[in-house]
């Protein structure tokens, strides 16, 4: 494995090819890591990006303290078979002058986008760089995530960007709390208090969150439809979902 930190040294050694591309923020866990597998299985290059994207954190949020280990995330990625890693730094793809956002202006406004403003800006606009920058033919997003995946498959269609997303099934702990890079900020009690929240979206019922600060919990038109919840268990904010429908991913 390569670990790649310029968009021209990226091309250069792509050339033609459509590779597969997971994008990331690091810290992998298995979620990550399912991604990845699925990303080795169904394409013949594989580009893992690690960036830790500014324009997706709102003012007061946790991007300084956000986890980083780049030492362990390259070691995780070349056992699961990846060819490249794509690990730029923020002016690589924010430079001076920087103004172009893409906005996928209804989807962004409710759910996560409501209670965090310029989010999915953040996201659409770095996912259409990095698609552009490796000019993949498959990326892969987790369920965990759903509106950002609904995001991402809009952006995809409206701009008749020519990939294929892939969303795969949320990756959870035996006693069912998603696999996120957040939780490491929970404390023991905080971990166990933030069991509710899948607890409460399998039950659907929202009382079952009495307790916690809840954002929201709701039902969402995404494909296929969720039950989506937002919570914050002290500091740290954690979401999930469940699928309300039958189909892939789980
Ligand atoms: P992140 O590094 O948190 O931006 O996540 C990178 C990708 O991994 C996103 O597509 C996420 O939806 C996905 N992901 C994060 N957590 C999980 C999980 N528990 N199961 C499956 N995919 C996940």
């Amino acid at each position: 494995m390569k670990t790649v930190r310029t968009i021209s040294e990226l091309r250069a050694e792509l050339g033609e090819a459509r590779p597969g591309l997971v994008p990331t923020m690091g810290a992998f866990h298995e979620g990550h890591l399912s991604l990845i597998r699925a990303a080795r299985a169904e394409n013949d290059l594989v580009v893992v990006s690690l960036f830790v994207n500014p324009a997706q954190f709102g003012q007061g949020e946790d991007l300084s303290r956000y986890p980083r280990d780049e030492g362990r995330d390259a070691a995780l990625a070349e056992e699961e078979g990846v060819d490249y890693l794509f690990a730029p730094a923020s002016e690589e793809i924010y430079p001076p002058g920087f103004q172009t956002w893409v906005e996928v202006e209804e989807l962004s406004k409710t759910l996560e986008g409501a209670f965090r403003p310029g989010h999915f800006r953040g996201v659409a606009t770095v996912c259409l760089k990095l698609f552009n920058i490796t000019r993949a033919g498959r990326a892969y997003f987790g369920q965990k995530d759903a509106q950002q995946a609904a995001v991402i498959k809009r952006m995809v269609r409206d701009l008749a960007l020519d990939l294929e997303i892939r969303v795969l099934p949320t990756v959870r702990e035996e006693d069912g709390l998603a696999l996120s890079s957040r939780n490491v900020y929970l404390s023991p009690e905080e971990r166990a208090a933030a069991l509710a929240l899948p607890r409460a979206l399998q039950a659907r019922d929202r009382l079952l969150l009495n307790g916690l600060e809840v954002d929201y919990f709701e039902e969402a038109d995404f494909e296929p439809r969720v039950l989506a919840a937002a919570v914050r268990v002290g500091k740290t904010r954690l979401i999930d979902n469940v699928l309300l429908e039958e189909g892939a991913p789980t």
